[in-house]
């Protein structure tokens, strides 16, 4: 059932670690398993995706924005013939890096990093938590996973230059990664594009004529959905357009993609890595729906002033607790005081910060800031 170009299990390029195979778990559906119970994986429940703080318990956070790429990604790569184990894994792990208050704390603590002549970055944060941070087995730190959920978690977004980032050098840098690893960035905008519309028009700070208006896509489904339900309920209506919008998103994905495939004539993996350019890829009309969506979700939800003071919050808290640390290292748990023997303090004080809920990095920040 798997295409020619597709990941396949037996062809991994295995761990870190060698384990004996399972009896009935392939290394992918293993390395799945190993991300749903580590401890970072429960923490994404505690992380702010875009509201922070209980606004409404129907928001999404960021584990049930994850469970929403993974449920989308499963599905396109399903329609693709790729390697859905993969698939499903690289979409749980995609945002496990992620520290606590969103974009605004990822900001913050690159900001705060920057001053000290080195940077964060999420997805070297996610391989330092696979690798490192999480102990559970006697044998190895992290979690062992196989080589290509490790170059997944690299590669799913962006590019590194391996002279500028040596320590990556296994990750084949100088090749594209599998489409089952294009697939996940593309995934994850589709799933947060429109979550975001739902939630801000829920915490009514969109409200349906603003999303009409600016979103051409969300306008002309909504329209539709009036002629067929002229007597349902906005929210109701809005829902209806909302879901045609997420459908129209996800087939463009899987038609354009196999498009694409089809006419690079790639035929193995290994062309995959070759070919010039990723080959998951929206169509160039769905390209614009999706920039619109995402250009309004900026202007109107992501810098309203509803959100903006609860960012600038969490930037001073993670600013406020970084300077306070640097200055009080003996302020920090005692582990991390051993390690900062071994590496610089920013750097340790960093992973510390990076990997807290919002819960938590409040209350230090009470407990130390006052
Ligand atoms: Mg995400």
């Amino acid at each position: 059932m798997l295409a020619p170009h597709a990941v396949r299990v037996e062809q991994s390029r295995g761990r870190r670690y060698p384990e004996p195979p399972h009896p009935y778990r392939n290394d992918y559906q293993r390395d799945r398993d190993r991300v749903i119970h580590a401890r970072a994986f429960r923490r994404l429940e505690d992380k702010t995706q875009v509201f922070t703080g209980r606004f409404s318990d129907h928001f999404r956070n960021r584990l049930t924005h994850t469970l929403e790429v993974s449920q989308i990604s499963r599905t396109i790569a399903g329609q693709l013939h790729l390697n859905t184990d993969l698939v499903e894994v690289l979409a749980l792990v995609h945002d496990i890096g992620h520290p606590p208050f969103g974009h605004a704390g990822e900001h913050a603590l690159d900001e705060a990093m920057r001053m000290q002549g080195l940077s964060f970055d999420h997805n070297l944060h996610a391989l330092r938590i696979v690798e490192d941070f999480e102990l559970r087995y006697a044998a190895f730190r992290g979690l062992n996973l196989t080589f290509e959920v490790r170059e997944g978690i690299i590669k799913h977004s962006r590019d590194y230059d391996g002279s500028t980032h040596p320590e990556l050098a296994e990750y084949l840098l100088g090749k594209l990664p599998p489409i089952e690893a294009q697939l996940i960035d593309l995934t994850d905008e589709v799933a947060y594009n429109t979550a975001d519309l739902d939630d801000g028009h829920e915490a009514h700070i969109l409200t349906v004529e603003q999303i009409r208006e600016s979103v051409p896509v969300f306008d002309r489904y909504f329209r539709e959905v009036q002629q067929l339900y002229p007597d349902a309920i906005e929210k109701l209506q809005f829902s209806e357009a909302l879901r045609r919008v997420l459908n129209r998103f996800v087939t463009d994905l899987i038609t354009n993609t196999g498009r694409r495939i089809a006419e690079s004539g790639v035929q193995s993996l290994e062309d995959v890595r070759s070919y010039p350019e990723r080959l998951a890829a929206f169509s160039p009309e769905v390209d614009e729906e999706r920039r619109q969506a995402k250009q309004f979700l900026y202007r109107n939800l992501y810098y309203s002033e509803e959100l903006v003071a609860r960012k600038e919050h969490g930037e001073e808290v993670v600013l406020g607790l970084f300077a306070h640390w640097l200055a009080h290292p003996e302020d920090l748990p005692r582990t991390y005081q051993e390690k900062a023997e071994q590496e610089p303090l920013a750097r340790v004080i960093c992973d510390y910060i990076a990997g807290m809920t919002d819960h938590f990095i409040l209350d230090q920040h009470k407990r130390f800031r006052g």
